[in-house]
């Protein structure tokens, strides 16, 4: 395809319905799931992923802020949404108005919550964080039981359940999570004998879901693998997954330097033989890593070009020598499949020192995304 713009980052909508039908089979009967869409769903759009998630059968949306479910309500979302950070008391009104359900860990919250609920003749709908082990948001285990009680006759608040997240749920060896697990599943029990039903509890996101079947409550919270990566950075996914997110670019100037030439800021790459440069108008500006420098590769006629000298900021030079044909204009892949070569996010995190949730937030943050597979 000839690209009529720099750069080009795609959203293919039907891998990431494909990949949501792959974890819903790994539910449990009777599971719900969540998919997260946090973060302006991992770069991809928070609007079109929520529309297919819920298309294919999502229960759930798990959003990152308030402003994130104000704005999918806007947009005529109306399935239950949950917001995962907690919101500030100033926000409580608003979230009880459009039905926007909190996870709490704040009595000053759930005490604003109970006010705007009271206000608007509706019900509060929160879900308690407790840390079991991640050391983030969340009440220790020993202060859930009296944060409930604190909680026991306030009418307008609906305590739907516990929720907890795991630590290290993506490593090899799962006998940290299992804790994680247990101290939930103690937790839960202490407070259900006191008369609380929690029947929405929840801890597993994408890795505990594929790999802890004790991890499935009432509730999971798939994130990273809807958006076709595994969980953890050196193994592949348990399922197959699609990848949803691509960045093509083309090549804008071809050209042959002698033996000894500089490439980009700092000198840090001098061609030791001649070489063939394709210069591909992408850079930091674009989400794409600096630290990529020198060590990054680009696909090219469906062969890896490696990276020249620095990154700058919108602009980055391959190595082209050893591809022959190569014209301006040629198409160039940044992320995703060209003539059966790929480079996938978990390749260019590895490059990056990062994560491929960080690729997939700073690539889609970064540039304007098009849409295919739509249904
Ligand atoms: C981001 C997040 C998830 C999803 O995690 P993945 O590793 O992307 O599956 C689940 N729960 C919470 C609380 C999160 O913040």
């Amino acid at each position: 395809m000839m690209l009529t713009s720099l750069s080009d980052l795609s959203v293919d909508l039907s891998a990431l319905r494909y990949n949501f039908d792959q974890l819903r089979r790994l539910c449990a009967p009777g599971v719900k799931i969540m998919p997260v869409v946090k973060a302006d769903a991992y770069g991809h759009g928070l609007l079109a992923c929520a529309r297919t998630l819920v298309t294919a059968g999502a229960d759930y949306l798990g959003v990152g802020s308030l402003e994130e479910g104000l704005a999918l309500r806007r947009e005529g979302i109306s399935c239950p949404i949950l917001i995962l950070l907690g919101i500030l008391p100033v926000q409580a009104t608003a979230a009880v108005a459009q039905d926007l359900e909190v996870v709490l860990y704040r009595r000053d919250v759930a005490l604003a919550m109970e006010a705007a609920a009271r206000a608007q003749h509706k019900k509060a709908k929160l879900h308690v964080k407790v840390d079991t082990g991640m050391g983030r948001l969340g009440l220790m285990p020993e202060e859930v039981l009296p944060f409930l009680e604190g909680l026991r006759h306030h009418p307008e608040v609906e305590v739907l359940g516990l929720v907890s997240h795991l630590a290290m749920a993506d490593q090899e060896d799962k006998a940290y999570t299992y804790k994680q697990i247990n101290e939930f599943a103690s937790l839960l029990r202490a407070a259900r004998l006191r008369g609380w039903p929690l029947p929405l509890s929840h801890i597993a996101n994408s890795a505990a879901l594929t790999e802890v079947k004790e991890a499935q409550f009432a509730l999971v919270r798939p994130g990273i693998m809807l958006y076709g990566s595994p969980a953890a950075a050196d193994r592949p996914a348990p399922v197959e997954l699609k990848p949803v997110m691509s960045l093509k670019s083309q090549v804008i100037q071809l050209k042959r330097l002698p033996k000894g030439a500089v490439v980009s800021y700092g000198g840090t790459y001098v061609t030791p033989d001649r070489c063939d440069l394709a210069v591909v108008p992408v850079g930091y500006c674009n989400g794409y890593s600096r630290l990529l420098s020198n060590r990054g590769a680009m696909l090219i006629k469906g062969r890896r070009a490696p990276i020249r000298g620095r990154v700058c900021m919108n602009l980055t030079m391959v190595e082209v020598t050893h591809i022959k044909g190569v014209q301006e204009g040629e198409p160039v892949t940044l992320l995703g499949e060209d003539g059966g070569e790929r480079l996938t996010a978990e390749e260019l995190a590895r490059w990056a020192e990062t994560i491929s949730y960080e690729i997939y937030c700073a690539l889609g943050a970064a540039n304007p995304r098009r849409y295919v597979g739509v249904e």
